[in-house]
């Protein structure tokens, strides 16, 4: 049986129409085995264009950057100047740096592509009669999809219910003002996208409200999938240093070419073959070019964004790898990051009363029978604490689900909802029973400007069936009830009475402080506090707006406590000692929020500046403060995007957290925006660089000491490959100088060039972090990648090995003669092992024992292994050593060409250590 087709123009058909079009049912969802049945055969809804770059693409590359296209040239020149060899040989070995790139290239794309697949959004779908969470990629048409504020809209739908609905069509229409959605049919076929008001598509996003729809397409039989060819071209994102370093590639290359001229004329004006000196001028190029260079930095930083992964940051740009090694400052939002939100009611206030819960840890998750046996606690409670805990259900977008294995009811949706709802279920109130006796009617969604949500119930004309703990509101004459719940002190500014057990009574001043004051001693313990208030309605509003939150009544508080987690402790301390600040920036109450800074070591001289204050600053005062406060709290987020702002002012690099609708500005403006896995919207998800697996402050840190240790082992291998070729460059210019016309074979010197750039460079690009890692003081983003001391090491280094390797032939030249090639080979093998006691002094970790301990890089260790058993097989294996041009060493010619790299490698240890004293 074929899956059903979607009705064609599902906007002007009513929503049952389309639902029986797709048999499906809106309550129920499809079953599992249908909609597996659907994915196999309209395939995983993604768009196509989004494989990332071609394979082939990759490879054209590899063969047209400035340093290949020299390499032809010299192939080329070879093939005119009647030397075949040469030209088979070093294009054989162009073939090979083009194999290697393009792997390693493909491989980094790979990575990425892994890791935006991983970045798929969940959605929440109705299947078998129960709400789900599953991957967008695995939506089928005739899918029940729920929609809420920060949702970017998985496939395209038809709307069956919308509260409030608004999206966010910009991507597919160009309007960037949020359309307001509604599920009516549409009598007119023909209508322009913009105008179809009961459909959402994908690729737009829900701004506010609340919906469902019903899958009608999917994939590239998306709206956006039409219109797909005009998105084809996602250009790659190269990271400022891919930038810098491609620069610094280019100007080798014309260097290179320079020298090459220079070196020719010089050459033939002196009198040489002008044979000769073609080829030792091709040779010269080849010497300075770095061909590994572009390879590794790729491959360096995608290995490194996958280690980052595994350590649960999934880095969604890669600049983001590189950047992060330079932050300064990490603003972290509370909730969730550094606390567990793993809610739970401990305290619920009302009037006169004030019961402490013994809930600790995480939620219980009461089991049926056990919920009955703790009813009876309830029985004798004021009345209106079941009001308290009644309304704090309705009033509630999560979901109580049974877990399929202990039946143990989990919530679903926001924690601090999730909390609210397993306290009614302790006092026997079920939400969705509630929902029978009291139906939700209109409601008003939380924001993070407002702080609070409200909804409207409709009462039912028979008082008689609403439970016990309702009994206060059997006698309202109205037929709606509205309840409200967000931060207290918003709320008082509402409230115009407060409820006494079973009736309202007007707000005074006593009673207005003694809400205040029950709220301080809570959040100064660290406890979150709700507020709920109610207010009688006579009608539902059709369009419900802020009036409807006006002259309510005050029912009580909640308290819930949300234990901070134990590892963030000690990620604020790694913080500190490595010159990073963490912010802490909280929608929550200022003495929540000191109290939990406090208990984590983020700031100890209790100052909280508010939301309110930073709105009485002026712009030097905002910029002072953000210098000196360590803790914001009642935050919107438009705070967040001016403390980014003026962090940035004052030269900070900053990572920010941000997990709602509108936190986009922030994240897009932070220099690393940081959205959470598990609690952010798709929107925030979609804004952000990175995005934490596991919603944990510690994680941000770990991608800050991975990004500098990968960018430690960038600027290692580019200080190991320009000083190798600094040391080949003078081994050429100096030669002539001693008689030596052709020191090294243009064909010697690119296979140089491939075991140390190739192999070593990608071994060394491995080391992992060293402890002082997270000691030393960030980057200075501004200085530039070669800087003064790379210069300067990169010229010594390269100076010894130049001296050595020519010493080293120049030795066997004078004691051998020239004809024989053996001061050719010695030049040939020591710059070899040279470059290997270099590259394993190279390694991190300033104690000299470590160079040769492989456990944290057995990579490298092979790279060793493998380019000495390469370099041996090319001087003493009969085929290559006539390839290459050598000859076999002796035993104690080779012993002395070990002995040179050996000594290499001490005085490069020796001089680490004495500058590091
Ligand atoms: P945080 O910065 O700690 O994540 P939030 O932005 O989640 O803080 O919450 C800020 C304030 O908004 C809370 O202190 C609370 O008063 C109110 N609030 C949070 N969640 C809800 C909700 N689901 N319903 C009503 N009010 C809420
Ligand atoms: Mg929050």
């Amino acid at each position: 049986m074929s899956a059903p087709a979607p009705p064609p123009k599902p906007w002007s058909i009513s929503p049952t129409d389309v639902l029986a079009a797709l048999e499906t049912d809106a309550e129920h969802g499809l079953e599992a085995s249908e909609a597996s049945q659907r994915l196999a055969e309209c395939g995983p809804n993604e768009l196509e264009e989004r494989a990332g770059t071609h394979p082939l693409t990759i490879l054209w590359e590899q063969f047209t950057s400035v340093m290949v296209l020299i390499l032809i040239a010299a192939a080329v020149l070879s093939a005119f100047l009647g030397k075949p060899l040469e030209t088979i040989a070093i294009s054989a070995i162009v073939v090979l740096f083009g194999i290697l790139g393009f792997f390693q290239e493909y491989r980094a794309e790979r990575a990425m592509a892994a890791l935006k697949q991983l970045a798929m959004p969940v959605v929440r779908v109705r299947r078998g009669g129960s709400t789900v969470e599953i991957s967008a990629r695995d939506l089928v048409p005739g899918d029940i999809v729920m929609l809420e504020a920060g949702s970017s809209v998985p496939a395209d739908l038809r709307l069956i219910e919308a509260a409030n609905l608004r999206i966010q069509e910009a991507a597919l229409t160009g309007e960037s003002e949020p359309v307001e959605k509604d599920p009516a049919a549409r009598s007119q076929p023909e209508l322009a996208l913009a105008e179809r008001r009961n459909m959402a598509y994908m690729g737009t996003f829900v701004t506010y409200g609340r919906g469902a729809g019903v899958v009608v397409g999917t994939g590239n039989s998306t709206e956006l999938g039409r219109i797909a060819e005009l998105i084809q071209s996602v250009p790659r994102d190269e990271t400022p240093l891919q930038r810098q370093l491609d620069r610094v590639g280019k100007q080798l290359g014309a260097f290179g070419v320079a020298v090459a001229l220079l070196l020719l004329g010089v050459g033939v004006l002196a009198g040489e073959a002008f044979t000769d000196m073609v080829l030792a001028a091709v040779s010269m190029a080849v010497a300075v070019v770095p061909e590994g260079l572009p390879a590794v930095v790729t491959v360096t930083l995608a290995l490194g964004a996958q280690r980052m992964l595994r350590r649960r940051a999934l880095i969604r740009k890669l600049p983001a790898v590189e950047t992060l090694g330079a932050v300064t400052t990490i603003c972290s939002d509370k909730t969730g990051t550094l606390t567990q939100n793993r809610m739970t009611v401990t305290v619920i206030d009302v009037a006169g009363h004030f019961l402490e819960l013994s809930g600790t840890g995480g939620p219980p998750a009461p089991s049926l029978s056990a919920q009955h046996e703790r009813a009876s606690m309830w029985d004798n409670q004021p009345p209106s604490v079941g009001l308290v805990l009644a309304a704090g259900a309705l009033c509630n977008d999560a979901s109580l689900e049974a877990d399929s294995e202990t039946g143990d009811h989990v919530p679903v949706g926001d924690p601090t909802e999730g909390a609210l709802l397993v306290a009614a279920l302790q006092a026997g109130l079920d939400k969705s029973a509630l929902e029978e006796w009291l139906p939700r009617a209109a409601e008003l969604p939380f924001d993070s400007e407002r702080k609070r949500m409200t909804t409207v119930h409709e009462l039912p004309d028979d008082r008689s069936k609403l439970p016990s703990v309702l009994a206060s509101i059997r006698a309202a004459e109205t037929s709606y009830i509205a309840f409200t719940k967000g931060s207290v002190d918003g709320l008082l500014d509402i409230c115009s009475h407060v409820w006494l057990d079973d009736h309202p009574e007007p707000m005074d001043d006593t009673w207005r402080d003694r809400i205040i004051r029950a709220n301080d001693d809570m959040a100064a313990n660290g406890v979150r506090v709700l507020g709920v208030a109610l207010r009688a309605l006579d009608t539902a509003p059709e369009a419900p707006d802020e009036s409807l939150e006006e002259g309510l009544t005050f029912v009580g508080l909640t308290g819930m406590i949300d234990p901070p987690r134990p590892e963030v402790e000690r990620a604020i301390q790694v913080c500190k000692t490595a010159g990073i600040r963490p912010l802490m920036i909280t929608g929550d109450h200022p003495l929540t929020a000191r109290f939990i800074a406090e208990e984590l070591g983020i700031s100890s001289d209790g100052r909280v500046a508010t939301g309110a204050d930073l709105e009485r600053m002026d712009e030097a005062k905002f910029e002072e403060t953000v210098g000196e406060v360590s803790v914001y709290a009642r935050v919107t987020p438009e705070h967040k995007l001016r403390i980014v702002e003026a962090l940035q002012k004052r030269g900070e690099v900053v990572a920010m957290t941000g997990d709602g609708v509108n936190d986009s500005p922030a994240l897009k403006k932070a220099n690393i925006g940081v959205a959470m896995g598990i609690a952010g919207t798709d929107v925030s998800k979609e804004a952000a660089q990175m995005v934490l697996l596991d919603d944990n402050f510690a994680t941000i840190v770990t991608a800050v000491e991975e990004g500098r240790a990968i960018f430690e082992n960038i600027r290692r291998f580019v200080k190991f490959s320009l000083a190798g070729n600094v040391g080949k460059v003078f081994v050429m210019l100096f030669a002539p100088l001693l008689g030596i016309t052709l020191a090294l074979q243009p064909l010697q010197l690119l296979w140089l060039n491939l075991l140390t750039d190739g192999l070593l460079g990608i071994g060394l690009g491995l080391e992992p972090a060293d402890e002082e890692t997270m000691q030393r003081a960030p980057r200075d983003p501004q200085r530039p990648f070669l800087d003064a001391e790379l210069r300067r090491r990169i010229a010594w280094i390269g100076l010894l090995i130049g001296v050595v390797a020519l010493g080293t032939g120049y030795a066997a030249f004078v004691a051998e003669g020239p004809e024989d090639r053996t001061w050719q080979t010695m030049i040939f093998t020591t710059i070899a092992f040279a470059q290997i006691g270099q590259a394993l002094a190279a390694r991190s970790g300033d104690d000299s024992t470590s160079a040769l301990d492989f456990r944290s890089n057995p990579t490298l260790g092979w790279m060793v292994v493998l380019t000495f058993l390469l370099q041996l097989g090319a001087i003493y294996l009969p085929f290559l050593d006539d390839f290459f041009g050598v000859v076999p060493l002796s035993l104690g010619e080779l012993a002395i060409t070990l002995g040179v790299g050996a000594l290499v490698f001490v005085i490069i240890e020796a001089h680490k250590r004495l500058a590091g004293r």
